[in-house]
């Protein structure tokens, strides 16, 4: 945990001038402590964190109920946007749009909205890249670099919101690059931070995190108290098969990420999403369908099936290559002989994929 504050401190202090403390990011707390720090009054964290988390405010001169004389003594030293725009692409066909930010030492990340009928969902980034080399995934086959602050998790939020409207992104998911649960630090601040009442944040119950399956890490966010809900990579329900798709899966065995979800959905009184990319021939037999039943019978869940969406734009080597996806009629076939044993299933509409923006396909084609 020391270590992890250390690297918040770290990720704080932007690149361009070290010494400019990014206030983007800060919780409530820390931001008190912040003024406290300089001789002022505590409240004024809370009008900070108002216009920058509500206002979407992005410098001081824009917050008038801040006197001149605090707002002259902070503007030098502090920072409070950490993205840019570089590029946006649109959906021709579902208006899905796909966003590439920059952050304030030059990697682009990628951030994705999903309108649809009844909501409005903002999937975003929690690392560059990702460390997890999912077979599957364009994100994975792009390699890591960093974990992206609290505050670049937000501003995905701030600067989507600014061009797409605040108020129509009615959910939020953590689906973008990388792991969540290995940036548990910073992603947790950000749930904090959307969901407070000041930001008239989203609730947790329209917040997911999604998870390869950091065991551990998913029994920590049972005990935070931040009720949000799991979306659970399973992919596969034998270890051999996940291992070779996921490699995490070596560390924290599926057994292991089943106890911890079981836990998880005990604790929180909520349902597990299963999220379940179809892939010919490797996990769509008969002897999945199962085996999925099994856990689903045993954990509060629901599973999402995924059309598997090419990487080919990544040029995949070995056994990323050989990925195909299941035809679409055998998707159905699977979906409803699972639907026959009673068990919720949807099917989830690829989104984006003409823009590469479809999960899984995350990885910065431009750049
Ligand atoms: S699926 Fe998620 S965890 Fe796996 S490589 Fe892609 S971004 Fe990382």
């Amino acid at each position: 945990m020391e270590n992890e504050e250390n690297l918040q401190i770290e990720n704080t202090l932007s690149t361009e001038a070290k010494k400019k403390i990014t206030l983007k990011g800060m919780t409530i707390e820390e931001l008190k402590n912040y003024f406290t720090s300089k001789g002022m009054q505590k409240f004024r964290a809370e009008q900070f964190f108002y216009w920058m988390y509500n206002h979407l405010t992005t410098t001081v001169d824009e917050m008038s109920n801040i006197p001149k004389t605090i707002r002259n003594e902070v503007r030098e030293e502090i920072e409070l946007q950490t993205l840019n725009y570089f590029h946006t692409e649109q959906s021709e066909s579902t208006k899905t749009k796909k966003y590439i930010f920059v952050t304030n030492d030059g990697n682009k990340i990628e951030t994705v909205i999903i309108p649809e009928e009844t909501r409005t969902t903002l999937c975003v980034s929690t690392q560059v890249g990702c460390p997890l080399d999912c077979q599957f995934c364009a994100t994975g086959l792009m390699g890591y670099k960093r974990n992206l602050t609290s505050g670049e998790i937000f501003d995905q939020f701030m600067l989507a919101a600014k061009d797409f409207g605040k108020e129509k992104i009615t959910n939020i998911v953590y689906m973008g690059m990388g792991e969540p649960l290995l940036n548990y630090y910073n992603t947790v601040k950000s749930l904090r931070i959307f969901s407070h009442e000041i930001t008239k944040g989203i609730s947790y119950k329209k917040i997911t995190v999604s998870t390869a399956g950091i065991a551990p890490k998913i029994r920590e966010l049972a005990d935070s108290g931040l009720n949000v809900k799991i979306a659970f990579s399973l992919h596969s329900c034998f270890e051999e098969m996940r291992t070779k798709l996921m490699p995490i899966n070596q560390k924290y065995t599926l057994k292991e990420n089943l106890m911890a979800l079981r836990y998880y959905a005990k604790k929180t009184a909520t349902r597990i999403t299963f999220e379940y990319v179809m892939l010919k021939n490797l996990n769509d037999t008969d002897k999945d369908i199962e085996a999925l039943s099994k856990i689903c019978k045993e954990i509060p869940s629901k599973i999402n099936v995924i059309p598997f969406n090419s990487v080919s734009h990544m040029n995949p080597t070995g056994f990323s290559a050989q990925l195909e996806s299941t035809s679409k009629e055998k998707i159905e076939e699977f979906v409803a002989k699972l639907r026959d044993k009673n068990i919720t299933v949807m099917i989830r509409q690829t989104q984006g994929d003409d823009i590469a923006a479809a999960c899984g396909q995350l990885a910065n084609r431009l750049s």
